[in-house]
């Protein structure tokens, strides 16, 4: 029985509701899901509603950035206290530092002669946190890119004429919060990101439970590489297709992973004891 603990919705930068995503996962016949949109919870009171009502397991959960030297580091909260109201001021925080940037973004957008609306840009992004691929779809409405890809390499991925860094807690400060929330973090699309081993070892000093090891950009020869560094270092293991929905540069991906529904319940009983 398959499962999928990597989702977002339009509460972040994916393309559908809370309930749409519920209702897809079970129509595609998945067990269990977690929605973890960016720094935010607003999603999780509409999924778990609609989760109740098809017999689905839901787990609350988010993702949240934070940066090693060059690298993006996401860290998965899983269970967490989605009413807690330190968890969600801190939230809070992070999505008004994340309209600061996108404002940003545009201003140097327009410095390069690429002129968006920012209003147009928070209007995508529905109330929802704010980032860069709400910038890059109005890029694309606007006809000044091609596709949201096109954005990202040649304006506001890391390292772009328009890139704008964003405001972040550290990885120690983001695992802190999740176990003050009741939560277990795991890092988020490892590979990707380009961690390794002595990065991994540090992530778990500073408290991390857990590792992605199913992921959409992983290779099978990622997949197994985290899944033994895992046990190695006695990480508990996650996985999710990181699905932002339809018109996204993956494509629809919910469930596309073959992600046991066995990894669960050594979160669950982990999360249990940080109560
Ligand atoms: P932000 O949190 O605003 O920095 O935006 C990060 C999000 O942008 C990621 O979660 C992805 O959804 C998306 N993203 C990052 N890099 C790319 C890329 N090269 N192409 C398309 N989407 C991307
Ligand atoms: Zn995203
Ligand atoms: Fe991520
Ligand atoms: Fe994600």
């Amino acid at each position: 029985m398959a499962v999928d603990l990597h989702l977002h919705s339009t509460a972040s930068d994916g393309t559908l509701r809370p309930a749409e995503i519920i209702a897809k996962a079970h129509e595609i016949g998945l067990t269990a899901v977690a929605l973890t949109d960016h720094d935010s919870v607003a999603g999780i009171q509409e999924a778990l509603t609609e989760s109740i009502n098809l017999s689905l397991t839901f787990i609350p959960g988010l993702e949240m950035s934070s940066e090693y030297g060059e690298k993006d580091i996401h860290i998965l909260g899983y269970f967490i206290d989605y009413t807690q109201v330190r968890l969600i001021e801190a939230l809070v925080s992070l999505r008004a530092a994340r309209v600061d940037r996108g404002e940003k973004m545009v201003e140097k957008l327009a410095e390069l002669g690429l002129h968006i609306s920012f209003s147009e840009v928070e209007a995508c992004a529905c109330g929802g946190a704010l980032g860069r691929p709400h910038v890059a779809q109005i890029m694309v409405k606007q006809g000044l890119v091609a596709n949201i890809s096109e954005a990202f390499e040649r304006f506001i991925g890391r390292g772009g004429p328009a890139y704008v860094s964003k405001y972040v807690l550290t990885t120690a400060q983001i695992i802190d919060l999740i176990h003050r929330a009741g939560g277990v973090a795991s890092l988020a699309h490892p590979g990707p990101s380009g961690v390794d081993e002595p990065l991994l070892r540090l992530l778990q000093e500073s408290g991390l439970d857990a590792v992605e090891v199913w992921h959409t950009d992983h290779s099978p020869k990622q997949t197994r590489y985290f899944l033994e560094l895992a046990d190695c270092l006695g990480l508990m293991v996650t996985g999710g297709s990181d699905c932002h929905g339809f018109g996204k540069t993956r494509g629809f991906v919910l469930g596309s992973l073959d992600i046991p529904d066995a990894i669960i319940e050594p979160l669950r009983i982990r999360a249990a004891n940080f109560c």
